[in-house]
């Protein structure tokens, strides 16, 4: 019934009842007694359709309102109209979910949904497969009572999510799985998580694959160089027409080493637990590297400078040495003759950084994001004979994930490069305000 119509039946019944009160008004000959009249009949049929009311919400089945007219049938009609809205929605959600749960049971991939407190609300049939859960009985569980690998703790409370984290599965140590969280709604949790053991040993045939191949180069090498190496040293026993082709020989034969060299470097970093970190003086060092970079200068006569602070640094030696003079062998190949190279460390609140600037070649922005991929070459310098393995910005990379740090590439094509290495505070040494220079 609509409101004006509804208005009008409530209106009709007040002028009845008046006229009824105005009846009795002159039978009894009392208007106060035939007012209280009036209000107590109108009360109680309000009291009446009060009680159908509550009655028919009473009533669980889509049973159809009762007969009212005015006000008390248009607030049935409009409940009732609402009822049935409700109800229709109520089933549309219904599908929805039903439908997301028949996809996310299908997934290969576990699906777990934690809250804020880390307690287990819901997840997929494979994630019962992956980490061993009993329903009903797991729900409501903590996640950490769960899954109890000491990684897993830090990595879900340290709520940086960039990365996967790979960690046995707690029911079958032979299995690798893969744990990836997004952060939803209150500090919710959605968990993915993947067999990836597959992918892990194919990973690790391959590394084998390039180690193994690798050392059984080198005795050859080695072999094959020293005796052109023997050859051009006789000189005057060779005839000169093959002098020249034994020094080409000789010098591919010693790119082929270092190859060699970088590849076995490379396959230990990825492949080996990192050792005990030492403390490890960084003025020494970079002072060291300095100089072989003046070597490699010779005569295009760099101008190599060295600014370094106080600090030093908790790491591996003979791994940083291999990442910092790879960055400053770079810039020694890729800055023309007489540039400048700046080789500075310093450290404040965030950490150590090692800066590596040349004012040489430079590189364009769009191949940085990619530099650090393995025999990844630039256009521009691949025209150029430097020598380079093509495996010196991957060590480097691979050198500081293993000191928790991580390479920034600023360039831009004849403006130079700046290469810096970050490291956590947590490693630096004695940090110090005042530089010195060299
Ligand atoms: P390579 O052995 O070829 O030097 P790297 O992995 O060390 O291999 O470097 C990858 C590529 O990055 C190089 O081929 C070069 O194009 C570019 N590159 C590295 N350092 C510099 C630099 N300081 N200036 C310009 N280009 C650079």
């Amino acid at each position: 019934m609509k409101p004006v119509t509804s208005w009008r039946v409530a209106a009709q019944r007040w002028v009845m009842c008046l006229l009824l009160a105005i009846g009795l008004d002159f039978l009894l000959g009392s208007t106060p007694w035939c007012l209280l009249l009036l209000l107590g009949l109108n009360t109680l049929w309000n009291f009446f359709q009060l009680h159908r009311f509550q009655q028919w919400l009473s009533q669980r089945d889509d049973v159809e309102p009762p007969l009212s007219r005015g006000y008390w049938g248009h607030i049935f009609d409009e409940v009732y109209q609402l009822q049935k809205r409700q109800k229709v929605s109520q089933k549309k959600l219904k599908n929805v979910l039903k439908r997301i749960q028949e996809s996310t049971a299908a997934l290969k991939e576990g699906v777990l949904m934690v809250d804020s407190q880390g307690t287990l609300e819901w997840w997929n049939a494979s994630a019962t497969e992956l980490l061993g859960l009993r329903n009903p009985d797991d729900v409501g569980q903590p996640i950490m009572n769960l899954v109890r690998a000491p990684a897993f703790k830090r990595y879900f409370e340290a709520t940086d999510y960039d990365a996967p984290l790979e960690i046995s599965s707690p029911i079958n140590p032979q299995i690798t799985l893969e744990f990836q969280l997004t952060l939803f709604g209150k500090q919710d949790r959605l968990i993915l998580v993947r067999n990836v053991t597959q992918i892990k040993q194919l990973e690790a045939m391959r590394q084998d694959f390039v180690a193994n191949v690798s050392h059984e180069l080198r005795t050859p090498l080695t072999v094959i160089t020293g005796y052109l190496e023997t050859f051009i040293d006789q000189a005057s026993l060779v005839p000169p027409r093959w002098l020249r082709a034994l020094q080409q020989m000789s010098t591919q034969g010693r790119r082929m080493q270092n190859l060699v060299t970088d590849l076995l470097l490379l396959s230990r970093l990825e492949t080996t637990h990192s050792k005990e970190p030492n403390p490890v003086q960084l003025k020494p060092l970079l002072e060291g590297i300095r100089n072989d970079a003046l070597d490699l200068s010779a005569d295009q006569q760099h101008d190599i400078q060295l600014s370094i602070d106080h600090s030093d640094l908790l790491g591996l030696e003979s791994e940083l040495r291999s990442a910092f003079s790879n960055l400053v062998f770079n810039a020694v190949k890729y800055t023309p003759q007489g540039g400048t190279i700046n080789i500075a460390w310093h450290s404040n609140e965030q950490g150590g950084q090692l800066s590596v600037k040349d004012n040489g070649i430079g590189i364009d922005p769009v191949h940085i994001p990619r530099l650090t991929e393995r025999f990844y070459r630039v256009d521009a310098s691949r025209n150029l004979d430097t020598g380079g393995t093509g495996l010196g910005l991957a060590i480097v990379k691979h050198v500081l994930i293993r000191h928790q740090g991580h390479l920034e590439i600023r360039s831009n094509p004849g403006e130079g490069s700046e290469f810096i290495c970050h490291f956590p505070k947590e490693r630096l040494l004695h940090p110090s305000v005042s530089p010195s220079f060299t």
